[in-house]
């Protein structure tokens, strides 16, 4: 029988630093359902928490030093809490170290620990791996140094803001708010409705199985050049729209009043960036409106239109993301679109629960015949968010 998680991470360990952890935790990836490039527009998204998650042993050290191993890197890391700041360390320590950083930047007191992680988010597939670490980490501190991070939704809120710091400040990645807030607050059965003006959260019922549907992750596995450098030119974009009409961001721009907001703005492009912001927004209270009426076969073609619009207005798709959407779409799929930040990473499809399998291997052949990289294709469904296992 193979161990359990929490047992087989508390056994290395063990291996790795002498004595048992003093507990293990864990944290989720996640996958956007819709809402996608709308979180850093104060706009809305819908994220689930997945199945897969990170684990972290964890115990505590009497000085200020952090020991951090990961099954999944040989990278290793030996480094005192005052050496911590931004690009240091580079690599994923900087995740890890960074919560640590980032609780103290918050007015928290922390100590040195040990650290041993597994991680079952596939990395940098955009199922936000980097935020199942950070959240685990910063899961395990609050426990074991009585921070109370790890309550209601309110502290936990707090706590994803802590994980942001650390992303944005210490691993230097400029990501927006919604992973960190998806691996702490998202519920099972639920999608979690993220309204990024205010950070508050609505629970939206999300049961695959009552309708006999099956969500597919695709993972393309494709890795594109200069994805930092074409996030950073998408945020300038939605910024300068929302300059160019005086308003706070895009969110401010009502759905009714986008054709007249439109003809306000300078440029092909910049219109296009803003339509699609706008109408993602607009896609997601759609998509939670028909949830809440039971109504989860009606959501495909929402999803349809959110991938051309990524596609098409904000030009974040690729190639590989475009095929596995129309292989799963013209095999069975009731909806499919691109999901988190684009250029590669993962793609999802709503199919019925019986098609899952002719879906997959009709994405798996239409890759082959590109002679693109296997994909990796696997059903989710929404899951616990961060919590102590053990
Ligand atoms: P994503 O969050 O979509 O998976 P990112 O590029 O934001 O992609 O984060 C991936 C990075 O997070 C990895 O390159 C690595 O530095 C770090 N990471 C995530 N999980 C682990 C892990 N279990 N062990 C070591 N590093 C990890
Ligand atoms: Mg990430």
């Amino acid at each position: 029988m193979s161990l359990s998680c929490e047992t087989h991470v508390a056994q290395a360990f063990s291996e790795a630093f002498g004595p048992e952890p003093s507990g293990v935790w864990s944290a989720p990836g996640r996958v956007n359902l819709i809402g996608e490039h709308t979180d850093y527009n104060e706009g809305l998204c819908l994220p689930i928490a997945l199945p897969q998650r990170t684990y972290a042993a964890v115990a505590l050290r009497t000085d200020r030093r952090l020991r951090l191993r990961s099954l999944q890197s040989p990278t290793q890391y030996e480094i005192d809490l005052e050496d911590i700041r931004p690009g240091n360390p580079s690599g994923w320590g900087g995740y890890a170290a960074g919560v640590l950083w980032a609780l103290q930047d918050a007015g928290h007191q922390v100590r040195g620990l040990d650290l041993m992680l597994d991680g079952h988010v596939p990395l940098g597939a955009g199922l936000s791996s980097s935020a199942a670490l950070e959240c685990a980490v910063a899961a395990a501190v609050s426990d074991l140094m009585d921070l109370h991070l790890l309550g209601d939704d309110s502290a936990r809120a707090g706590l994803a803001a802590i994980c942001v710091n650390a992303e944005n400040t210490i691993a230097q990645a400029p990501t927006g708010g919604m992973d960190q807030s998806a691996a702490l607050r998202c519920q099972a059965g639920h999608g979690l409705l993220l309204d990024c003006r205010d950070g508050s959260v609505e629970q939206v019922p999300f049961d695959l199985s009552a309708d006999g549907l099956a969500l597919l992750v695709m993972d393309t596995r494709a890795e594109h050049q200069l994805v930092d450098v074409q996030y950073a030119q998408r945020r300038a974009s939605c910024e300068d729209a929302s300059q160019q009409l005086g308003l706070a961001s895009l969110r401010e721009v009502a759905f009714n009043d986008l054709d007249q907001a439109l003809d306000r703005l300078s440029g092909n492009r910049i219109r296009a960036r803003a339509r699609h912001v706008v109408t993602e927004i607009e896609r997601v209270r759609q998509m939670v409106a028909l949830l809440r009426a039971g109504r989860l076969p009606d959501v495909g073609s929402l999803l349809n239109a959110s991938h051309a619009s990524m596609r098409d207005d904000f030009e974040i798709s690729c190639t590989e993301l475009d095929v596995a959407v129309e292989a799963a779409t013209t095999h069975g799929a009731l909806g499919a679109r691109m999901t988190g930040g684009g250029f590669g990473g993962s793609a999802i499809a709503l199919v019925p629960a019986d098609s899952s399998a002719k879906v997959t291997s009709a994405v798996m052949d239409a890759f082959s015949d590109k002679g693109f990289a296997t994909p990796n294709c696997f059903a989710v469904t929404a899951e616990a968010p961060a919590r102590r296992d053990s």
